[in-house]
């Protein structure tokens, strides 16, 4: 009941040029695919070139982070007005931005209450450290970041509501979490915590991914478990193949 979504997270990679290109690459393949929500999201720079390029496909285009207010003295920053103009989707959260730019749940939130407001779709990241995992924290710390980070949500608004489950030691280290290990997350903490903030069928309709060196390779065990509801992709979403591949992976 719940459409499987899978999310290309390019991080700071690829010029307007490569970016073309890349989409070009994933091309008719990657459009020829039904029945999962597909979404990328290039840097800031290459939106509007990438809009252009899937206008009039069913494939949907993200930002990796905006600011929360709607205009103003932010310089550097790109408010959810102009996100709006050209996305449909925008991450928020990422451990990238907890860890390098002192991103709390206080300004996910912040953040995430600014998506609703603008009806845009936020792909709400969460997920354990290494320390955090090693300690035994991960329940903890992945309930507080969910109702922390979603605090004040509309339940109108909830069912559009992303989550990825992203384990901060599996992003970009090539050591991924099991199936079973995030199948447990999703089912016993996050989707719990989800039950809490909005009820049990609003929680049930809530898309829960996992993020963590997902690849061509091992996404079908993830897209196997029940609680996994898709994938945001980092490092395979930079190569063309691959990610239309793992998209592949998580039709039903
Ligand atoms: C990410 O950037 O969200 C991510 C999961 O990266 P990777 O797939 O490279 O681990």
């Amino acid at each position: 009941m719940r459409t499987p979504l899978v999310a290309g997270n390019w991080k700071m990679n690829k010029t307007v040029a490569e970016a073309r290109e890349l989409v070009a690459g994933m091309g008719q393949n990657l459009k020829r695919i039904q029945g999962v929500e597909k979404v990328l999201c290039p840097p800031f720079m290459s939106l509007v070139a990438v809009a252009n390029l899937l206008g009039g496909t069913d494939i949907g285009l993200g930002a990796q982070n905006m600011h929360w207010e709607d205009k103003g003295a932010f310089t550097g920053e790109v408010s959810p007005v102009m996100v709006k103009e050209f996305c449909q989707y925008v991450i928020l959260g990422h451990s990238e931005r907890r860890t390098y730019f002192g991103e709390t749940d206080e300004t996910v939130n912040r953040k995430v209450l600014a998506a609703q407001r603008h009806g845009l779709t936020p792909i709400v990241c969460i997920g354990e450290t290494l320390a955090q995992y090693e300690s035994g924290q991960t329940a903890d710390v992945v309930r507080r970041q969910t109702l922390e980070g979603l605090k004040g949500v509309d339940a109108a608004f909830a069912p559009r509501l992303v989550i990825a489950y992203e384990p901060v030691w599996a992003i970009g280290t090539g050591k991924a979490s099991s199936g079973e290990n995030a199948e447990f997350v999703h089912r016993d903490v996050i989707r719990p915590a989800l039950r809490e903030l909005f009820g049990e069928e609003t929680a049930q309709s809530i898309r829960i991914l996992y993020g963590g060196s997902v690849t061509a390779a091992n996404a079908p065990e993830f897209f196997a478990q029940p609680n996994i509801d898709g994938a945001l992709v980092g490092g395979a979403s930079l190569k063309a193949e691959e990610f239309v591949a793992i998209v592949q992976a998580a039709v039903k």
